[in-house]
């Protein structure tokens, strides 16, 4: 099933999966050539089964509380909402979330640069979907991390990452995929504590921070 699952949530997917005698298999969905090391380098993960095996019977999740990223922006999809902002891109940007018709519709104005509405973009979505906003946020943080530390590593020089083609999909495809932070940490390009320091600020994205920086209830 597609997920996209950050790399240093997996230790703990797989903790929680040994504790509830849960067979996990996961496998990685996107992956990057590195042409100066010759390694495919894994930048998000999904789950390999069907059905996610922490999905019970009684129809509920088994770790609801520690439920990776991804999950906690259902039923809300911003992708590219924070680039926006923080880029100060000014072309509209589509923000989905999803078809259903119980889910709020948010209004605000499409045409206009986002960065210049942002507060109030902001605002209108945390009011209709609090939490999952909230957690939209943290995903994206978390897309936007791995992205900039392998953007640094690559004007360093110390990566060159190729654009797809089908000679760079057969070279993925014969090599075995290692994470691309775990790849980072092992050139010096990151540490432990870096990388702890980076997750404890996605962390910091709670519905009470958004409520103190916006000013809303
Ligand atoms: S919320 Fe829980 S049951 Fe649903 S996909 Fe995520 S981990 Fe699986």
């Amino acid at each position: 099933m597609t997920l996209g699952l950050h790399e240093w949530e997996l230790p703990g997917l797989r903790e929680k999966a040994v504790s509830l005698s849960i067979d996990l298999r996961i496998r990685p969905s996107m992956v990057m050539w590195d042409e100066t090391s010759k390694t495919a380098l894994t930048i998000m993960w999904n789950l390999d089964h069907e059905d996610c095996p922490f999905f019970s019977q009684e129809r509920i999740c088994k770790i609801y509380k520690d439920r990776p990223l991804v999950c906690q922006t259902f039923p809300l999809i911003t992708a590219g909402l924070l680039s926006h902002v923080i880029q100060r891109i000014s072309e509209p940007l589509r923000i989905g979330y999803g078809t259903c018709p119980s889910v709020p519709k948010v209004s605000f104005q499409e045409n206009k640069p986002l960065f210049l509405g942002s507060r109030h973009v902001f605002k209108e979505l945390f009011r209709a979907f609090g939490e999952a906003f909230v957690g939209s946020l943290r995903y994206e943080y978390a897309t936007i991390m791995v992205r900039d530390l392998l953007k640094d590593a690559e004007t360093k020089g110390k990566i060159c990452i190729s654009p797809m083609n089908k000679e760079i999909v057969k070279s993925i495809l014969r090599s075995k995929p290692v994470g691309a932070l775990a790849f980072l940490e092992s050139k010096g390009l990151l540490s432990e504590a870096e990388l702890k320091d980076s997750v404890r600020s996605i962390e910091s994205f709670t519905v009470k921070s958004l409520q103190e920086r916006l000013g809303v209830n």
